[in-house]
């Protein structure tokens, strides 16, 4: 970061001053002022940043981020199933981040609520008026033992869809299936995008279907008592399963991969302390994900599971007025999804406007999530849904059925409406064309 850029951002003299501080170590940190800082560059942060860099103008708006790229995870399940390429689904951070804004590229390792300021990984302290966390979710690849030995070691058969590490290993994987297992695990914690990792299972199904491959068993591992969190889709999941000849177990978790054995250790979640043990040539891991630990460790901020505590339906922080979530990092009880993101930021942007006006927040979320379930080359089931798991369907026809166009708008539509409009803070999801094509009968 230029000093030049750094000096521009301060309000007064007397900030200009204060612009470098001697700490206690007497190392020189650099201090900043905003009107509203953003923790967190991705799907949330660039967005809701982009909303408000023109408005307050040069400078006012600080976004922290220490990632060099921004990825579009949603393609991921795309790459994996080698119908994109890893170098689709990433812009470096510096071009999709608002150029009114600041950009300090840095982690925060510090929030202190109470005097308004968060403290970087580098030492720099930035003072916020208002602020929004958008840190995400952070996956713990270790949480499972072997599991990482097994991602790293190419000819293991282990891969997964959630790190952009290890993504483009997926589709490897299931062009070398020939015979046996191949594993597709959900594990017992709260995850992004939990379609995710039954979505690859489908995919794999259809490129062993299109090409002949009878002797691979597909199965799909999951912790959780159900297949898919809103009923309306599940009872459209367990029919492409059937189909696809995708067997499902419920209530297992994957508790350790042994990958010199190629076998995977489950623990079943409905009779305790039965373990058992499957052969696999191909395992698809979920790994298990966790709160991001700037969030969690601060008790202030963060619920007792580590999440960011804000209100369901303005997004505003329960005890700190002048601070908002967006995202996967928040206690936002819905399902976690870049999909839900763009249905947050109209309301957290009527929102943070009153905030900033002095007036009371009155926008409500409904908890609109949305999950393409990719159920092969060329058919996906576009569920979306509210904090209640009914359906808030957009297109005026049954979405709980698989088809090709909405297969064509998850491949070849969303990647151009997140890049092109939603990064830009022009996108709040659909629910204005929701209205239009229900002809205002819609929520
Ligand atoms: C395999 C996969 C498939 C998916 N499929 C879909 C899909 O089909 N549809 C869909 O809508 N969604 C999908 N998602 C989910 C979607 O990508 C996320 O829900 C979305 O990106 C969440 O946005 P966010 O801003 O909350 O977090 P993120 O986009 O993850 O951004 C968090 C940012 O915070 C930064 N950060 C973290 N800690 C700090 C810190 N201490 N200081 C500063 N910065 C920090 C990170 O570097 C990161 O840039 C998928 C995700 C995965 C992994």
């Amino acid at each position: 970061m230029s000093f030049w850029k750094t000096l521009s951002c301060l309000k007064s003299p007397c900030e200009i001053l204060n612009r470098r501080s001697l700490s206690a170590s007497t190392a020189l940190r650099d201090q900043h002022n905003c009107r509203l800082l953003v923790v967190g560059g991705g799907a949330g942060g660039c967005s809701i940043a982009a909303k408000y860099a023109s408005k307050l103008g040069k400078n006012r708006v600080i976004i922290i981020d220490p990632a060099d790229r921004h990825y579009y995870q949603a393609m991921f399940t795309m790459i994996g199933g080698g119908m994109k390429k890893l170098n689709q689904s990433y812009k470096p951070m510096e071009d999709v981040l608002p150029k009114q804004a600041l950009w300090l590229k840095d982690k925060v390792t510090e929030i202190d609520p109470k005097k308004n300021e968060v403290t970087t990984e580098k030492g720099d302290i930035v003072q916020y008026d208002y602020m929004v966390v958008a840190t995400g979710i952070e996956l713990d690849f270790t949480k499972i033992p072997g599991l990482l030995e097994g991602l790293k070691d190419h000819r293991s058969g282990v891969c997964s869809n959630y790190s952009p590490l290890y993504v483009t290993k997926t589709y490897g994987c299931i062009q070398r299936l020939d015979s046996g297992n191949a594993i597709f695990t959900y594990p017992n914690s709260p995850v992004k995008c939990a379609g995710a990792p039954q979505k690859i299972a489908y995919i794999t199904a259809d490129y062993l279907q299109r090409n002949g491959r009878r002797n691979v068993n597909v199965l799909y591992n999951t912790a959780l008592p159900v297949i898919f969190k809103a009923p309306k889709y599940a009872t459209s999941l367990w029919k492409v399963a059937e189909k696809k000849r995708v067997k499902v177990n419920l209530n297992v978790d994957l508790v350790e991969v042994r990958p010199d054995k190629k076998q995977a250790v489950f623990k079943s979640l409905s009779k305790p302390d039965e373990t058992f043990v499957q052969e696999y040539q191909m395992l698809h891991v979920c790994p298990h994900h966790c709160p991001t630990p700037v969030i969690a460790k601060n008790k202030e901020l963060s619920d007792s599971v580590g999440f960011l505590n804000i209100d369901k339906g303005t997004l505003q922080h329960i005890k700190y007025p002048n601070i908002f979530g967006i995202g996967d990092c928040t206690t936002l009880p819905t399902s976690k999804t870049g999909a839900a993101v763009a249905g947050q930021l109209g309301v957290l942007r009527r929102n943070l406007s009153a905030a900033l006006e002095g007036k009371t927040p009155t926008a409500i979320y409904d908890g609109y999530t949305s999950c393409p379930l990719v159920t092969g080359y060329g058919s996906c089931i576009m569920a979306e849904f509210d904090y209640d798991t009914n359906p808030l369907e957009t297109f005026p026809f049954d979405q709980g059925v698989e088809r090709r166009t909405m297969f064509h708008m998850k491949k070849d539509v969303m990647p151009i409406l997140y890049f092109n409009l939603m990064l830009r803070g022009l996108w709040e999801g659909p629910g204005i064309f929701r209205k239009i094509m229900h002809f205002g009968f819609s929520k």
